[in-house]
């Protein structure tokens, strides 16, 4: 673009101020913000930020959530967010802002582009250009835990099929309409064949509507250590929430240093954007923090509000000072670089390249055309669902599992008899190891043999029974089919 078009675009796209939610942070945040926003303010963006006060200090005041009324209002109301990284206080009760945040909003889809600018920036893998798409509300991040006896403690990992398809279409609308080849999905679906299992279904299902692109789908420990090792093969990834939490954390490493790269949180109304690094305590306040992760997040939050052609050209000054060597400490290399540089004078140098590109590392255009990613469901055709039996689930010491599954078995009912018992998902009644380690907790498995469909009256009847027995009762999970193919897990072994 010449500098006469880019300034007409500019004007056009900055005729109205744009209200946007601004959170400064913690840590590291406040410096990095500051330096962002400076960036942005000299370049024109046309942005009216509103700033909430999230995270430690509140925190700490008492409000377990780390976020107060009036910022949900600022939010509600702008439905854009500029935050910078917070502080999670550990333990007692605080609940994670950056979790709440994302889900409150329904921000689904985690898009975290990680690129490798060799020979710039020190990276064993210069052909590294890869967009991670990561589920961004279920799963463990779910946060429901339970202790349940002396010794087990547990967190419930829920997977939906509408939160599947909404970030895998999101996955795949964006690499067709962004120019990328193919579309790689990583689960781990030869052990958690329900949940992880859904996500890859999905993603074949969805992946038969898009035939111009490549998909492959690789099981998240191979497909981990090849991110970290082979970079360059991957192009989009879509995964679940703890997966695509690690592995962004692994590519932004790859490619130089966890400072270098910016994340959008994408949902149907609202949007987030932040860098995907955290508050870095252990530099904070000192004015050496990389502000491009946050740098970076802040871009496509203004192709997010219609400023392309501004997010263009701080991109590219970006590059250029990239290119320039002037670097901050995390990707300063004294054989390249020629300038180590604090967070604000990073800032300066980038403000003195507006108006420039690079020269050899290659500019980035954005197409102002370019709409935003719209996801529709394709809800499916409701299932016939029936309750086969339950799964009970008690606290129990008293011996070996022998000796409970002999117990156990004389509570029963009509339909409602013991199938097996697992002790931490392995089978152990009938026909167990005596080998076998066993803690306190019994999943106990009631079911008609012939798998005829039960009352869940007969459930409570078959509860009562088992405590009437002096058993201890945990909680219970129903056993359903749905349209005739159960809807439940096999214990190991059975
Ligand atoms: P971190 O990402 O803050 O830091 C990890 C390492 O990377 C540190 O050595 C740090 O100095 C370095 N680093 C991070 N960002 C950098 C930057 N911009 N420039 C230079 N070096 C940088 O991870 P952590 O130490 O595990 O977490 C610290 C806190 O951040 C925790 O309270 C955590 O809960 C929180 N956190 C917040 C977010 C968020 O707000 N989105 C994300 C992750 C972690």
């Amino acid at each position: 673009m010449n500098h006469s078009t880019l300034e007409a675009e500019v004007k056009e796209q900055t005729a109205h101020s744009i209200p946007v939610t601004v959170a400064y942070g913690d840590g590291i945040g406040p410096e990095i913000m500051k330096a962002v926003l400076l960036i942005l303010e000299k370049a024109g963006a046309a942005i009216t930020p509103e700033v909430i006060e999230i995270g430690e200090k509140v925190y700490l005041s008492g409000n377990t959530a780390g976020i107060d009324k009036s910022a949900w209002e600022s939010l509600r109301k702008t439905k854009v967010f500029l935050k910078a990284p917070i502080t999670t206080p550990q333990g007692g009760g605080y609940k994670s802002l950056n979790v709440t945040t994302r889900k409150t909003l329904g921000l689904f889809a985690n898009v975290r582009p990680c690129v490798a600018y060799a020979p710039f920036v020190t990276t064993n893998y210069p052909e590294t250009d890869m967009v991670i798409i990561r589920e961004n509300e279920e799963d463990l991040y779910a946060g429901i835990e339970h202790r349940q006896t002396q010794d087990v403690v547990q967190c419930l990992k829920l997977i939906t099929r509408s939160g599947c398809e909404k970030v895998i279409r999101y996955a795949f609308e964006y690499a067709s309409t962004r120019g990328r080849k193919k579309v790689t999905c990583l689960s781990k679906d030869n052990i958690m064949k329900l949940t992880d299992g859904l996500f890859h279904k999905v993603f074949d299902e969805v992946s038969q509507e898009y035939p111009e692109l490549e998909t492959e789908h690789l099981i998240i420990d191979i497909g981990a250590a090849r991110l970290a090792t082979r970079p360059e093969m991957f192009d989009v990834v879509v995964t679940s929430n703890l997966y695509g939490d690690i592995v962004s954390d692994i590519a932004a490493e790859v490619t130089g240093s966890v400072g270098m790269a910016g994340s959008a949180n994408i949902g149907m109304d609202f949007a987030m954007f932040e860098a995907i690094h955290g508050s870095a305590p252990d530099i904070a306040g000192q004015d050496i923090a990389n502000p491009s992760g946050l740098l970076m997040g802040a871009v496509k939050m203004l192709i997010h509000i219609g400023q392309a052609a501004i997010a263009e050209n701080i991109h590219n000054a970006w590059l250029k000072t990239l290119e320039d060597g002037i670097h901050t400490a995390d990707v300063y290399n004294e054989d390249i670089s020629k300038e180590k540089v604090g967070t604000q004078a990073f800032a300066e140098a980038v403000i003195s390249r507006l108006g420039q590109k690079p020269n050899t590392i290659k500019p980035v255009t954005y197409n102002k055309e370019l709409k935003r990613i719209q996801v529709h469901l394709n809800t499916p055709v409701e299932a016939k669902k029936e309750l086969l039996g339950v799964d009970i689930f008690l606290d129990w010491n008293k011996g070996t599992a022998e000796q409970l599954g002999k117990e156990l078995s004389q509570s029963k009912t009509t339909n409602l008899q013991l199938q097996m018992m697992t002790n931490r998902g392995v089978k152990v009644y009938p026909d167990g190891l005596e080998e076998t380690y066993c803690t306190d907790h019994w999943r106990c498995r009631f079911i008609h043999e012939a798998k005829t469909p039960v009352t869940y009256k007969e459930v409570i009847e078959l509860l009562n029974t088992v405590t009437e027995a002096g058993f201890e009762v945990i909680k219970t999970e129903n056993l359903y089919s749905f349209d005739g193919k159960i809807g439940f897990s096999l214990g190991q072994g059975q």
